[in-house]
């Protein structure tokens, strides 16, 4: 499959001359000319990567930049502004954008920009664990049973990141304190009962058919099983 680009830009030459070069590469692509267009396209569909033009007639593009990650934190957003003010680029950054690159730039410049940025989300799908109905996103941090999204605590999230990453397999207590914890962890590992009795809480809440089983394993650890 193609990799999905999604261009927000208004100015129509720039709109038209890149959408064509990007699909002369052998993309993708999806071209809006506003920010209500993106928000469209997001609703059935989400791209690999959106180049956002950040001066748009209908909102300010670092805003729909924030509105868009918000709803989709995986979401890889490339900037392009015209702007000469550093701030926007700070702002941009800090609305969730990965990179931004200045108008008017070379195409050769900019495509290199796009195939670094979709090798890296390449690499976050290779993040991705699946174990039953259990899906596990490292880079966003987020987790589903099936399409329910789970809300875990950052410790709970860990620990269930190293179960469901050697699912099936023996995790030993000591080096689930190591990683989820602290290095040489000389307290009580009580603390790691606990956070295993609420995820299997959340479990047991979701209800969901096809979740894994959290198995303990005494005086060794725990173990996550595949339905
Ligand atoms: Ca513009």
């Amino acid at each position: 499959m193609n990799p999905h680009i999604l261009l927000v830009e208004d100015d129509a030459t720039i709109g038209r001359s890149l959408t064509g070069a990007l699909e002369n590469e052998g993309y993708h692509v999806t071209w809006v000319p506003s920010g209500a267009g993106a928000r469209t396209v997001l609703q059935v569909a989400t791209p690999d990567l959106v180049l956002l033009d950040l001066g748009l007639p209908d909102m300010d593009g670092a805003d729909l930049c924030r509105e868009l990650t918000a709803l989709e934190p995986s979401l890889r957003v490339l900037v392009l502004t015209a702007r000469h003010d550093p701030a926007d680029v700070v702002v941009s950054l800090d609305a969730g954008a990965i990179d931004y690159v200045k108008k008017p730039f070379r195409l050769a410049e900019l495509f290199a920009r796009v195939r670094a940025h979709l090798r890296q989300a390449q690499g976050s799908e290779d993040e991705r664990v699946t174990v039953g109905s259990l899906q596990l996103d490292h880079s966003a941090r987020r987790l589903w049973l099936g399409s329910r999204e789970l809300l875990l605590t950052p410790r709970e999230f860990d620990l269930l990141s190293l179960l469901a990453q050697n699912a099936g397999e023996a995790v030993r207590r000591e080096h689930i304190m190591d990683e989820v914890w602290e290095p040489n962890w000389n307290g009580s590992t009580k603390t790691l009962d606990v956070h295993i009795s609420a995820i299997r809480r959340k479990f047991a809440q979701a209800d969901i058919p096809g979740t894994p089983t959290i198995i303990a394993l005494p005086r060794v650890g725990y173990r996550l099983d595949a339905p």
